[in-house]
């Protein structure tokens, strides 16, 4: 097995949590989850949430040289899994282990999200996580062209329009540039 990092046999087995073992890079101090692991720990956890459909294969552009699966020698393919959290894990399309480098289990786990790995993979996570980072995107845009104050203020009176039975003539009232002239 070679590391898909440093590319060389640096693995030892790896308690990566009771029931879970994994293999780990003394090196890098990347660690690998096989699929297979992974599921048989997961079954000892309750309340865990499954799958909402078929995965989908929806490669993050690679950065940096392509890493290599320890067990099959298929490419990993990178995903981003959660809104804000930077870093994206490699999983491989083949025998779906997972790798993950220093930390990132770690950081999961204190959100408690390494119980969901799989549901990253999944069409309708992926989907949704493109839909929440453009709506991330866009607000912080408005954010920096409005400024903070009358960003929330628009917010509020967008808010307000919504729900107001009235809320086009209001909208037509507010854009029109002179609403007491006929000529309009
Ligand atoms: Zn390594
Ligand atoms: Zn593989």
């Amino acid at each position: 097995m070679k590391c898909p990092v440093c590319q060389k046999d640096y693995f030892s087995k790896h308690e990566l949590e009771a029931g879970l073992p994994a293999y780990k890079c003394k090196e890098c101090e990347g660690i690998w989850v096989s699929a297979a692991q992974y599921w048989k720990w997961l079954e000892t956890r309750s309340d865990v949430p499954e799958i909402a459909d078929a995965e989908v294969q929806l490669p993050v552009e690679q950065e940096g040289p392509a890493r290599l699966c320890p067990e099959t020698g298929h490419f990993l393919r990178r995903y981003k899994v959660w809104p804000d959290i930077e870093f994206y894990l490699d999983r491989c399309g083949n025998c779906t282990g997972v790798w993950f480098d220093a930390g990132e289990w770690e950081a999961l786990r204190s959100r408690d999200l390494h119980d969901q790995v799989h549901l990253f993979f999944s069409d309708v996570w992926q989907r949704q996580l493109r839909e929440d980072q453009t709506r991330l995107r866009m607000t912080n845009l408005y954010r920096e062209k409005f400024g903070e104050e009358d960003y929330a203020r628009i917010q509020e009176i967008r808010a307000w329009l919504e729900g107001h039975a009235q809320g086009r003539a209001l909208l037509a009232y507010l854009t029109d540039r002179d609403p007491y002239s006929i000529a309009g």
